[in-house]
């Protein structure tokens, strides 16, 4: 299954380097092409190559963009097979590697073979500077482990497919949920490819609110700082009191001063309890998403 948004020319290279790798495969392949609401021509190459291989070509057309995430899910639930590949439309995913995951599936020691990112050539620094922090950080407070580098292409048993699409979450986050559900996993690193054509939808700034999105999605612990900045920040103050008590009869009349260093202090309590109350915001904004059970994503035309 292939996520497609504003991938017109990569379609037709994308089923090309496919078939013929699959040609000499033994297993019989049904492509499942997710439309997330492309604006180009995505479609239409997708009816054009379904026109010519309806038996096995097939598609979904969403009815706007929903992102890359709906259109994982969506691939899942429409793909019937056995085994399941994940792949990008831009090539960034080689489809040489099918035989090898193939190989190492049916062997039946795993339950999934995924592919990792030995490198990042071709990324801007910061970019990936972010992308390890990422890693880092949610591996530190969040339960589930997740491979730096680790993308979504991805072979996966039946059995953990539909472990993957028993999650019925809105706020899917499918590098963590593919962890979450555990089974086994093969990783088979590659060299970093650069997409053959179009763009990336990416930036650095959708790519944090992504991360970020992430870690709310896998972990409780953001919720936990404000608890430990009020239980420093009450510390301190005990200790600024006691000072200020015994300076009082040491010092009588001097306990007054600093009101500089007093509207710091006031205005950096302000500032972390506003974070903290965004932080929990931001879990109810999940919560109340959630409780509308509205779909991931809405179908147009599907063949
Ligand atoms: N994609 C999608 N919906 C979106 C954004 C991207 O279906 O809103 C698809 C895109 O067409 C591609 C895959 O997700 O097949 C990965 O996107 P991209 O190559 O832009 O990201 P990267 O390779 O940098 O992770
Ligand atoms: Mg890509």
């Amino acid at each position: 299954m292939v996520p497609c948004y504003n991938e017109e020319e990569s379609i037709p290279l994308f089923f090309d380097a496919v078939e013929k790798v699959v040609h000499q495969m033994e297993p019989t392949i049904e492509y499942w092409f997710i439309n997330d609401g492309s604006r180009d021509r995505s479609l239409s190459e997708m009816r054009k190559i379904h026109s010519q291989n309806s038996d096995r070509v097939h598609y979904v057309s969403f009815s706007r963009n929903f992102g890359k995430e709906a259109a994982l899910y969506a691939g899942l639930r429409s793909a019937n097979g056995d085994y399941v590949v994940v792949m990008d439309a831009d090539l960034q995913d080689p489809p040489e590697y099918l035989p090898e995951m193939y190989k190492l599936i049916i062997s039946g020691e795993y339950d999934c073979v995924g592919t990792r990112r030995t490198d990042r050539k071709g990324e801007a620094k910061l970019k990936s500077f972010l992308s390890d922090k990422f890693y880092d950080v949610i591996n530190k407070i969040s339960d589930v482990k997740i491979v730096n580098g680790a993308r979504d292409y991805r072979m996966m048993t039946r059995q953990m497919v539909n472990a993957v699409l028993s999650l019925t979450e809105y706020n899917r986050f499918s590098k963590g949920i593919f962890n979450w559900v555990g089974f086994k996993t093969k990783y088979i690193p590659y060299k970093n490819v650069e997409r053959v054509a179009g763009t990336t939808d990416w930036s650095t700034w959708k790519l944090f609110k992504y991360a970020f999105n992430g870690i709310i999605d896998f972990s409780e612990a953001p919720l936990s700082i404000a608890t430990w900045f009020g239980g420093f920040s009450a510390f301190v103050s005990i200790i600024g009191l006691i000072v200020v008590i015994i300076r009082h009869f040491v010092e009588p009349g001097s306990s007054a001063f600093g009101w500089a260093s007093l509207v710091c202090i006031m205005l950096l309590l302000g500032g972390i309890q506003l974070m903290c109350l965004g932080i929990v915001g931001r879990y109810v904004g999940k919560i109340y998403m959630q409780s509308k059970h509205r779909p991931v994503y809405i179908v147009k035309e599907k063949k």
